[in-house]
Formats: C-alpha cells, sequence, structure tokens
C-alpha cells in the first residue's frame, strides 16, 4: 500500500484542523448573532405592519372624511337649488339627491366607527399584554399583545446586542485573519496536490466533511477510533502502525497513526 497519499491527506486534515481552531476562538458568536438577527427581522416586522395598518386606517379615515364633505357641500347645493325650483317634480327630484348624499355620509360615518372601534380593540389588547408582563405572564403574550412601546424597546435592544457581538467578532476576525488566509492557500495548495495523488480519498474526506463533522482523519486513540470510540479491530493495527489507515465501521471516519499527525505539524 502506498502509505504516501494518506500523508497527504493527514496534512489536509492538520491544516483544516488548524483553521477550525482559529474558528473557534469566534466562540460561536457568528451563531449567536444569526439567531439575533432573526428576532430582530421578526420584531421589525411586526413594527411594520402595525404601522401600516395605522397608515390605511389613516388615509382611510381621510378618504371618509373628504366624502362626508363633499357629500354635505353637495346637499348644501341641492338644497340652494331646491328653493328655486319652479315645480314639485324638480324638487323632488332634488329630495333624492340630497337622500341619497345623506345615506352615503351614514355609510361613511358607519366605517369611521368601524375604524375607531378596530384601534380601541388594538388598545385593549395591548392594554391585556401590558397586564401580563406585569405579572410576570410573558407564556401567556399574543403577538398582538405586545404593547407598541415593548416592542419598540425590544427592537432598540437586540440591534444594540447585534452591534456589539457583529463588533466582538469583527475584532477577532480581523486578529486572526491573516493567519486563516495563510492556511487557506495553503489547503488549496495541498487539495491540489491530493486531486492529482489520491483524489479517490480526497473524495471520502469531503464526503465525510459535507455534513457537521469536520474530523474525517483521526488518531488512533487506545486501540479505538477517536472519532466515535469504537475500538479497532486487532488485525487492523498492525497496517495502522506500518502507516496505512482504517476507515472506521462505525462512523466511517479514516483512522490513523498517532505519528502521521506528528509528520503532518512538522
Ligand atoms: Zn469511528
Amino acid at each position: 500500500m502506498d502509505h504516501t497519499k494518506i500523508n497527504l491527506l493527514v496534512k489536509l486534515q492538520h491544516l483544516d484542523n488548524q483553521i477550525e481552531s482559529i474558528v473557534s476562538l469566534q466562540k460561536g458568536l457568528p451563531e449567536e448573532i444569526e439567531a439575533l438577527e432573526e428576532d430582530l427581522l421578526f420584531t421589525t416586522r411586526q413594527i411594520e405592519t402595525r404601522r401600516k395598518i395605522a397608515d390605511d386606517q389613516l388615509k382611510q379615515r381621510s378618504h371618509l372624511h373628504e366624502t362626508i364633505n363633499e357629500c354635505k357641500n353637495k346637499i348644501l347645493n341641492f338644497k340652494e337649488k331646491q328653493t328655486l325650483a319652479r315645480n314639485n317634480k324638480e324638487y323632488d327630484a332634488l329630495s333624492k339627491q340630497i337622500e341619497y348624499e345623506e345615506k352615503e355620509i351614514a355609510q361613511a360615518e358607519l366605517q369611521l366607527q368601524d375604524i375607531v372601534h378596530a384601534i380601541q380593540r388594538a388598545q385593549e389588547i395591548q392594554k391585556k399584554g401590558q397586564q401580563l408582563i406585569i405579572e410576570n405572564r410573558y407564556d401567556e403574550i399574543t403577538e398582538e399583545m405586545m404593547p407598541d412601546d415593548v416592542l419598540h424597546q425590544q427592537l432598540e435592544d437586540l440591534s444594540k446586542q447585534v452591534a456589539q457581538k457583529k463588533e466582538e467578532l469583527e475584532g477577532i476576525v480581523i486578529e486572526t485573519a491573516e493567519d486563516v488566509d495563510s492556511l487557506k492557500i495553503k489547503v488549496t495548495e495541498q487539495r491540489k496536490h491530493i486531486k492529482v495523488e489520491a483524489v479517490r480519498l480526497l473524495d471520502k474526506y469531503d464526503h465525510l466533511r459535507s455534513g457537521t463533522l469536520r474530523n474525517a482523519v483521526v488518531r488512533l486513540n487506545r486501540n479505538a477510533c477517536s472519532g466515535c470510540n469504537t475500538r479497532v479491530p486487532t488485525n487492523r493495527h498492525t497496517m495502522i502502525v506500518q502507516g496505512g489507515f482504517y476507515l472506521c465501521e462505525s462512523c466511517g471516519r479514516i483512522v490513523v497513526h498517532e505519528r502521521l499527525f506528528e509528520e503532518a505539524e512538522s
């Protein structure tokens, strides 16, 4: 068996491990930021939805008020015409038109009332939410119960937290950027090399690492795969000691002798 191929792969794993350990300095900050940003987006949407409803209500109200004013003007106009009516037929026709406009006004007023009621209802629901907050009964608060001011405070807090965490992460990224960049170049070179020498091993490596698993190549530790702690059959030890590799039957990882990692480090 040609053992130099596995050495190339161990070297790649060693480089990827180094990048991994630098990235772990970020202490889960990227995930934390992602979660905060999701909350932020959710809160922003809630606020936007409420703003849109309020805007629509305002527009509708002013439109209805306009309609009422127009109708009133028309009525005035018709009434004036009535004083000049030359006969009953003309007078009655105008009366009908006045009646029609009055109905329009009544309808618009009803719609205005509906809007006012909707606003009052929303306020009452928020008051309920406020009360639940005071009583610490957060589980019972629904989306629409969340008071406007609490929502805005939440938005402000989340924005601050995201900015703070991002700054923290940026600091770490800047500090380690140079190391990561040079390691990434080495990884690319190593991969090119393996692609020529042992493309199937590289495919196996990439396949293993395609999920959440990062350590595709692991040390033999106390006669077991150090990836999953499953014992390696005794008859495979010699080959591993000689610098070969073993595919763990349990987790599929590539198990090699510790020495190979030491060699990769040097
Ligand atoms: Zn294993």
